[in-house]
């Protein structure tokens, strides 16, 4: 078993629903995506250490990135009852971020130097230290994968996981690169 499968077997076991592998040359980097940041719907701009302005520029998100060849999708994927299920939505990415924390404590012992990306602003701690003082775990914080240009349905398509897994369902994504 390669390390990549074994790590595929402790991310299943933290409760992602989907692992897939990701190749990280088929990654494209979308200025769009960066500006919609400021644009400040998810409310964290500004407001954590790996969100931007804090976490650098697109370039150097980049640059950090390319360094990595492979790694795994992450996903968490549940039944809402209907559209309007905001506490199943609420719900769901609670679950995502409990799978998250987990598996970045797993992984970093296994891959000490992997970049773990979410869907969101980092939540390991329940407030981000930002910008008062220095973020108390930097090798557990976790950048959203948009705050480095990604589309995450096309990383997931072009990556062979879907995205989508029907009607009432809705899938919160993250990954892990490593070297
Ligand atoms: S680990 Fe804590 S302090 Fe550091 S970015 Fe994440 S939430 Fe903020």
């Amino acid at each position: 078993m390669t390390d990549l499968e074994k790590l595929k077997e402790v991310a299943l076991a933290c409760g992602f629903s989907h692992v897939g592998n990701l190749d990280v040359d088929t990654v494209q980097v979308r200025i769009e995506v960066r500006d919609a940041c400021a644009v400040d719907k998810c409310h964290a701009y500004n407001k954590n250490w790996v969100c931007p302005p804090a976490c650098g520029t697109l370039e150097e998100c980049e640059s950090t990135m390319r360094k990595y060849k492979m790694g795994l999708i992450l996903q968490t994927t549940g039944e809402l009852e209907d559209s309007f299920d905001i506490e199943g939505m609420e719900e769901l990415q609670k679950n995502h971020s409990q799978n998250m924390h987990d598996f970045t404590d797993k992984a970093k012992e296994l891959y000490p130097n992997s970049l773990v990306l979410g869907d969101s602003a980092c939540r390991y701690c329940k407030d981000c230290t930002y910008p008062d003082a220095p973020c108390r775990f930097p090798n557990r914080q976790s950048p959203a994968m948009e705050a480095y240009g990604m589309v995450v349905s096309d990383v997931c398509r072009d990556n062979d996981i879907p995205y989508y897994y029907g009607p009432g369902t809705l899938t919160y994504v993250g990954c892990i690169l490593v070297e």
